[in-house]
């Protein structure tokens, strides 16, 4: 059966922001596993051409609730908003829940407690009494409990930054990444209460075979393209006996492969796959070390 023949409930689905800041890098992610989809202006659903996925387009909170009521069966959202439904739902005691699979290298930021100018913060016993405004209500009051702190929470849907201002609070808990929104409007972080990046979950619930062998494969894929962000590929010429201290420069690179080179006597090929950025101080070494014809190259996929 070709993809586009596979019928519609048996099509994986996965949601995806609409538009914002984990968009880009969620469709980015799908590419690289290979998913080729046309995307209409306004579309609020992509048919996957090569794949029996299509990707769904709707706000990040929406999500986790629509892989929770298996709408979706795969979700790409922040852990700060997976954090916040899931307390939301244990509170309302709504289950099951969606399963969170895999941590992704997109989306970082923190959910941090931010004060004024002015405001004196010595530890989580300064915010008694206060009025602190956030969009993340359940994770804030698990913080303000398991400090014994009393606290005022005052739930707003955004703008939280100029709350203070406009004198609805006396603090917040936002959301930073560069901290440079919170410097515009004079806040300062002071502590951070969960640390956030992106991350996979799929529907708590049985998905059917069909479906399953394309979430393996997907997964594999999205686990694939996590291990190589970063990877280089070395290929380099060096003595035989420089193998030793060149093993011990190649950042994290466990077995190199070794290849004679034919007529070059005792010189020998290098190949290594690196988990990590290789720096011009690495390659240095390297050379120092007595290898030449250094290459470093772009890992794309890997498949263990
Ligand atoms: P939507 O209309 O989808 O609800 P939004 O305004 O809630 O959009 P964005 O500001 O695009 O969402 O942020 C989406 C997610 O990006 C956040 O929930 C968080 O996981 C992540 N993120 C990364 N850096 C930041 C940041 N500096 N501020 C806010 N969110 C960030
Ligand atoms: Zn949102």
């Amino acid at each position: 059966m070709r993809n586009a023949d596979v019928p519609a409930d048996m099509r994986l689905k996965i949601a995806v922001q609409k538009s914002g800041r984990l968009t880009d890098s969620s469709l980015d992610l799908l590419s690289r596993c290979g998913l080729k989809y046309s995307r209409g202006k306004d579309q609020l659903m992509c048919y996957g051409e090569n794949m029996p996925l299509d990707v769904l387009f709707v706000r990040d909170d929406d999500i986790p609730d629509l892989v929770q009521e298996d709408v979706c069966d795969l979700g790409l959202v922040g852990l700060n908003v997976i954090e916040e439904k899931r307390l939301a739902f244990q509170a309302r005691e709504v289950g099951p829940l969606f399963d969170t699979v895999q941590l992704l290298d997109f989306g970082r930021c923190r959910l941090c407690i931010a004060v004024p100018e002015g405001f004196h913060y010595e530890d989580a016993q300064s915010l008694q009494g206060k009025r602190i405004a956030t969009t993340y209500p359940h994770i804030l009051s698990r913080f303000l409990k398991q400090n014994g702190i009393s606290a005022e929470v005052v739930v707003l849907s955004g703008s939280v930054e100029i709350a203070p201002r406009l004198g609805r609070a006396d603090l917040i808990c936002d959301l930073v990444s560069t901290g440079s929104t919170l410097a515009a409007n004079h806040l300062r972080n002071v502590h951070t209460v969960l640390e956030s990046q992106a991350a996979l979950i799929r529907t708590p619930m049985p998905i059917p075979a069909q479906k399953q062998e394309w979430t393996r494969r997907l997964l594999m894929r999205i686990d694939g393209v996590e291990q190589v962000k970063g990877s280089k590929y070395i290929m380099l010429h060096a003595p035989r006996s420089a193998l030793a201290a060149i093993a011990k420069l190649l950042p994290g690179s466990e077995a190199p492969t070794v290849i004679p080179l034919e007529g070059l006597g005792d010189r020998v090929a290098v190949h290594a796959v690196c988990p990590e950025n290789v720096f011009w101080e690495t390659l240095e070494d390297l050379k120092d070390a007595g290898a030449t014809s250094v290459l470093v190259l772009p890992v794309e996929k890997m498949l263990a």
